[in-house]
């Protein structure tokens, strides 16, 4: 089996689901070139939790709409793949051994960090899925581990997609205008990390926090950022690196996306 491509991907506004823009064209185009998964695993940044690492391993995931104040049409998708049980404990497997504060939880499913890209990108929803969640209570570093840790499925059918942004200030976002020029705080912070992924230096990409100001605006609170850490320590010798797309939207988010390993 050929190694899958990882992604990063920011997911932005709920409003994407219904939009047909740049973006979503984007998305659609990226999931054209992709080889088709065994499984698609998300890394959520919605699915935020304490003290432990938790893996969706139940055979069906409940679709969350986890947004709130948003046009009706939004809450009428229906997007419910499969899941699937014996990928993601293999991904518990590989996890034990970066920590053992790892889990299956069944008691969260299918959010909109997930679906709301998958809805564009595979609207069959005919492939299984299963989600991770973030540890909000760990530290830096095991993010990264447990990216490495995850990294073998990529041979074995899984699409891993970091689901989050990189820039995510949402009450500096201006929800009026998705076209909102971006903040020069933004834009700084969001060329700070493109410039470290491609020089692959993932200890900069863990503590984003020295990048002062910048940063400071740019990652209020971590949920959205961390996603990208899993990516990004994914990454093996030979997958080139892409920026599957670059962009802003409401002032205060990146839309910066990116694949490792070719797609095509
Ligand atoms: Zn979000």
């Amino acid at each position: 089996m050929t190694r899958m491509p990882a992604l990063f991907i920011g997911h932005g506004s709920p409003m994407n689901l219904i939009l047909d823009n740049d973006y979503t064209k984007g998305l659609k185009a990226l999931a054209r070139r992709l080889p088709r998964p065994e499984a698609i695993c998300v890394i959520s940044a919605h699915w935020m939790t304490r003290g432990s690492t938790f893996i969706s391993c139940q055979p069906s995931l409940r679709q969350i709409y986890d947004f709130y104040g948003f046009p009706d049409a939004l809450y009428s998708i229906r997007y419910e793949p499969p899941g699937h049980p014996a990928l993601a404990k293999r991904a518990l497997e590989l996890l034990s051994g970066a920590s053992k504060a790892c889990a299956c939880n069944e008691s969260w499913g299918n959010d909109h960090a997930a679906w709301s890209l998958l809805h564009h990108m595979f609207p069959e929803a005919d492939i299984p899925l299963f989600l991770i969640s973030i540890d909000m209570a760990a530290p830096l570093h095991r993010h990264l581990a447990f990216g490495k840790a995850l990294a073998p499925l990529r041979e074995e059918g899984v699409l891993f997609i970091g689901s989050g942004n990189i820039v995510h200030n949402l009450p500096q976002a201006d929800f009026r205008n998705m076209e909102a020029a971006p903040d020069p705080r933004g834009v700084a912070f969001d060329e700070a990390v493109k410039e470290a992924l491609l020089r692959q230096d993932v200890e900069t990409l863990a503590h984003y926090d020295r990048l002062g100001e910048a940063a400071r605006y740019s990652v209020p609170t971590p949920d959205h950022y961390l996603p990208l850490l899993y990516t990004a320590a994914m990454r093996q010798e030979d997958d080139e690196l892409e920026f599957t797309c670059e962009s802003f939207q409401n002032r205060s988010v990146s839309m910066r996306g990116l694949m490792l390993g070719a797609g095509d």
